[in-house]
């Protein structure tokens, strides 16, 4: 596949993006402006870039965008980080404290609990991408980004804001398997509103591509007896990726 096949990919996920917010209107439900926000780079048909430089260009506007309430707050956005070719994806909610500071996903407790998650599949950090739902950092009380403890989860408004760019990501990169990690991040890839105890343990199809929700690290770290179910879901992540 060529790169102009991607961005072709990509007009196409935005043209779809679109008939879905056209048949929710019709069906009574309240969109987000800036779902339909289209991010800016164009293809050079004459000298074709690398998925890096795409994922480049896309992180360069994550970086000054301020669509939703969340870039008033952010310190820095956090695009995700990881290998562009990778087969296998992790999207958490949203960025936190550590996260915040550093720039990057998942470096804080929970982020090095999934770095050993991932090694006990045979992978290395830097064979998959890490990704969020949201590329800034929820706060409770966004006066206060100095203070530990004040995650929250993202609400619909700002995910659904945020939304275009997790879908470029899954577009360029294309990986074969998707790891929702926790409630939120299940319930919004999968539009549900089932609990993680629910969803997880199987595969769902997300245009295409495999989504496997599991526990959010945190949650094993708060809850030891945790770890097992999350061992259950990267085995069968493990066996599908040897499949292909
Ligand atoms: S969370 Fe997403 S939509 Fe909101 S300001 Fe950050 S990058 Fe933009």
């Amino acid at each position: 596949m060529t790169m102009n096949d991607v961005y072709n990919d990509y007009e196409e996920i935005l043209d779809l993006l679109k008939q879905y917010i056209r048949q929710e209107q019709h069906d009574g439900v309240k969109i987000v402006k800036a779902s339909s926000y289209k991010p800016e780079y164009e293809l050079q048909e004459k000298s074709p870039v690398s998925k890096s430089e795409v994922l480049e260009r896309l992180a360069e506007e994550v970086a000054q965008c301020r669509r939703c309430p969340l870039g008033k707050s952010r310190i820095k956005a956090v695009f995700g980080q990881g290998n562009p070719d990778a087969d296998l994806m992790f999207v958490g909610e949203g960025p936190g404290y550590d996260e915040d500071r550093q720039g990057l996903p998942f470096v804080g407790r929970a982020g090095q609990l999934l770095t050993k998650i991932i090694e006990a599949i045979k992978m290395r950090r830097e064979d998959v991408f890490i990704t969020n739902i949201v590329k800034c950092h929820p706060m409770k009380d966004p006066t206060s980004p100095e203070k530990r403890g004040n995650d929250r989860p993202p609400d619909d408004e700002e995910a659904g804001i945020c939304r275009p760019f997790l879908l470029a990501q899954i577009d360029i990169i294309k990986p074969k398997i998707i790891c929702a990690l926790g409630t939120y991040a299940a319930q919004t890839l999968l539009d549900t509103k089932q609990t993680i105890g629910r969803l997880r343990g199987r595969f769902y199809d997300f245009n295409g591509t495999k989504i496997m929700p599991t526990l959010h690290p945190a949650s094993c770290l708060y809850q030891a007896s945790n770890k097992k179910y999350v061992w259950v879901d990267m085995k069968m992540i493990r066996d599908e990726l040897k499949k292909r």
